[in-house]
């Protein structure tokens, strides 16, 4: 039978259509999309904070996210387009901990060791910084809500390019620079099982009955994922997908582009201003928060629990004490956590010719553009001069299981 494409990738997420901008940038195979929702952000990538920071426990997920971070930070010549409608907000990461010189200093030369900029602010370098945020390095009491007394004396990791960008305007541009290269996306399209014969996929089989041909398919379907993994009896990872919350909350003009984006594990949360610096969202980078597996990925709480609220926005009053609690509102999305080792799995899978792109849990962002060139590298041969460098092994299916320091978005 005829091949309707070269390469078929299920899921236009950030990370189905960083592939197929990728296998386009260096080849000129035919390249189809398949997204079962009727437009852009069905999935992970419509609520994610897509923030871009660097600092992993391992090398190897440093050099991929300052490999990834480097497309969205050269976005217009990285898309070969003219004027996307995407931005890279560069803020800085300010990592705020409790654990002092001892670690900021040694963390700071390992990333500048790996390419990434980063510097060490004590007391009096953060007030001049950010001169709104608390110096102060006790843990606020969550479950109370007390006040105590601050206290200051910490010194804290700063990764200087560090940034965020809409990841729905991401999407965007990536969807324009798919087609704009000549490859195809089909939204309303399903795909419920990868055809095979003689070991090798051989394409996919739609919601509708049809069958489409392809030489290569991806699964690059978020949440989902594991659907098309169990038929074939491929699914050796636990992928799970799992609930997390967000609340955002209006910042008063007199405070808008005042704060870097902060990891603060003083607490537990992270921050960062969104619409034009209109908002701030807050997340949680606490392992305690990941753990809402969700058995349908079309069925779960889209709303924030109150008690998450008011435990979130009393850490961040604790680090930004001027900012009035004002305009309160949250929403949920998916991770797809790979329960093992909270790493994705990124290539070639048992079956010749089926690739992963899979369990990407709060890095999938930051990580979508070198995802997209290990996997367009394997698939064409072909190198690009945004490729990543990393280890291609060590993400692959067939690995062993990565030690990680938190089982967290950390990790
Ligand atoms: C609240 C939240 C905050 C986050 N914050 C960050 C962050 O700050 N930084 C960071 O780097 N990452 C972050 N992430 C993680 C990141 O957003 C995800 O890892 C990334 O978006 C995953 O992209 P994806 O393309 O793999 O999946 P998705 O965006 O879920 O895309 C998968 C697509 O596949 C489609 N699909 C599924 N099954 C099929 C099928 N059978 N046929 C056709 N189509 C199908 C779905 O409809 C969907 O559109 C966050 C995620 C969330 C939820």
């Amino acid at each position: 039978m005829k091949n309707q494409a070269d390469v078929i990738i299920v899921g236009a997420g950030i990370v189905g259509l960083s592939i197929a901008h990728q296998i386009l940038r260096r080849s000129s195979l035919d390249v189809l999309v398949l997204e079962k929702g009727a437009g852009l952000g069905e999935g992970s990538t419509g609520a994610s904070s897509a923030v871009c920071r660097f600092r992993y426990s391992n090398d190897e997920m440093v050099l991929l996210a300052r490999d990834g971070v480097a497309a969205y930070r050269n976005w217009s010549e990285f898309l070969g387009l003219t004027s996307p409608a995407g931005t890279y907000h560069r803020q800085g990461n300010l990592w705020f901990t409790p654990y002092g010189r001892s670690w900021a200093e040694p963390e700071a030369a390992r990333l500048m060791r790996l390419g990434v900029s980063a510097s060490v602010l004590d007391d009096t370098a953060l007030a001049s910084r950010f001169p709104l945020m608390s110096r102060c390095i006790r843990s606020p009491d969550l479950e109370t809500g007390a006040d105590h007394c601050c206290e200051g004396g910490g010194v804290h990791l700063l990764e200087e390019d560090a940034g965020y960008m809409d990841p729905m305007a991401a999407a965007a541009d990536l969807l324009e620079a798919v087609r704009a290269r000549g490859g195809k996306v089909q939204f309303g399209c399903k795909a419920t099982q990868v055809q095979s014969e003689g070991g090798r996929a051989t394409g996919v089989l739609l919601k509708d009955g049809t069958t489409l041909c392809a030489g290569v398919v991806v699964n690059a379907a978020g949440p989902w994922c594991d659907d098309l993994f169990k038929d074939l009896g491929l699914a050796t990872w636990p992928l799970a997908p799992t609930r997390i919350q967000i609340v955002h909350i209006d910042c008063p003009s007199a405070y808008h582009n005042q704060l870097p984006i902060c990891a603060d594990l003083t607490s537990g949360i992270y921050f960062r201003e969104q619409l034009g610096s209109q908002q701030i969202i807050v997340g949680s980078v606490l392992e305690a928060d990941e753990q809402d597996k969700i058995g349908d990925p079309d069925l779960f709480d889209r709303g924030v629990d109150q008690q998450f609220v008011a435990a979130k926005l009393h850490a961040l009053s604790h680090r930004f004490p001027a900012l009035p609690i004002r305009g309160v509102k949250g929403y949920s999305g998916l991770y797809t956590i790979n329960e093992t080792d909270v790493h994705p799995i990124v290539g070639e899978t048992a079956l010749s010719g089926f690739y992963a792109a899979n369990g990407c849990s709060g890095h999938g962002f930051k990580l979508a553009p070198s995802i997209g060139s290990l996997i367009a590298r394997s698939i064409t041969g072909n190198q690009d001069h945004f490729d990543t460098f990393a280890d291609p092994g060590f993400l692959s299916v067939n690995r062993a299981p990565i030690s990680v320091q938190t089982k967290s978005a950390l990790a």
